[in-house]
């Protein structure tokens, strides 16, 4: 067996330093004068596979980090990195205790959160605290699931910095056609004094970041000059899809990237 990432590995990668997110100055921007001033309530919106779910965690994680580096990245070792890090497969409530860092984590998915689990956190003292950080992913899902008139009222209740994120759809009809729009309700945007969209990285900036990524993964392409415009026009841009491909190449015994493995490659488009 070879040390080098396998397919799942790449599959599930997240970006551990700034310098590995594709694009997105704004977004990563933002999340530094958190780290040096403090975070306040954002939104994050953009389409999907646009990098906002690794960005919040990276930043979330450079938040929490009690050993950051000089450039702001969140250290990877120390208990809080440790336990951001668990919170982006288990959506439990995760405390600063024996952790060390001024902040305490809470990632909430709004597509499978219950009404318990929010009274739960409702009579959480931590949420009565500007220390703890919570993170709403995909934020739309709890207007659908009835849940929204609940969370409006421990956002305006809690003391805690809400984090959440929204998939922007581009509208097909109505007044706003091929404008990207959330399905978020007034009341819902108003909690948050900042709004930062996400967005596919420029064309420009791809190629580095695909070079960066056959390094630390010990992935080649063949016929680069070729293929990397490929991986661009085929992913349209899309970061996630890049990284199937990525992961595609690691599952062959040549690690290759080819021409025929672009042209090939299906992509689940939803959106
Ligand atoms: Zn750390």
């Amino acid at each position: 067996m070879s040390s080098y990432p396998t397919p799942s590995d790449i599959q599930r990668w997240y970006p551990e330093k700034w310098s590995e997110i594709a694009g997105n100055r704004d977004m990563v921007n933002l999340w530094r004068d958190f780290i040096l001033h403090g975070p306040c309530n954002t939104l994050f919106t953009g389409p999907t596979r646009s990098g906002k779910t690794r960005t919040i965690s990276l930043g979330l994680c450079a938040l929490a980090c009690t050993n950051r580096t000089e450039t702001l990245d969140p250290c990877g070792s120390c208990a809080a990195c440790r336990v951001t890090d668990q919170g982006r497969t288990n959506h439990v409530f995760l405390h600063s205790q024996g952790v060390n860092s001024e902040y305490s984590f809470h990632p909430i998915d709004c597509e499978t959160v219950t009404p318990d689990d929010l009274e739960n956190l409702y009579l959480d003292s931590k949420l009565y605290s500007n220390k703890t950080l919570i993170h709403l992913d995909e934020i739309a899902a709890l207007r659908r699931r009835n849940l929204e008139g609940r969370l409006l009222k421990m956002v305006d209740e809690s003391h805690a910095v809400w984090i959440a994120s929204a998939i922007s759809l581009k509208a097909t009809t109505g007044r706003r056609k091929g404008q990207w729009v959330e399905r978020l309700s007034k009341e819902m945007r108003a909690r948050f004094p900042i709004k930062v969209g996400t967005s596919h990285p420029h064309p420009d900036d791809l190629p580095l970041w695909i070079e960066d990524r056959c390094r630390a993964w010990n992935i080649s392409i063949a016929d680069k000059e070729h293929t990397i415009p490929a991986m661009i026009n085929k992913t349209e841009c899309r970061v996630g899809f890049i990284t199937h491909l990525f992961a595609a190449a690691a599952s062959r015994s040549d690690r290759t990237i080819s021409p025929e493995l672009v042209s090939n490659f299906k992509f689940d488009v939803v959106d």
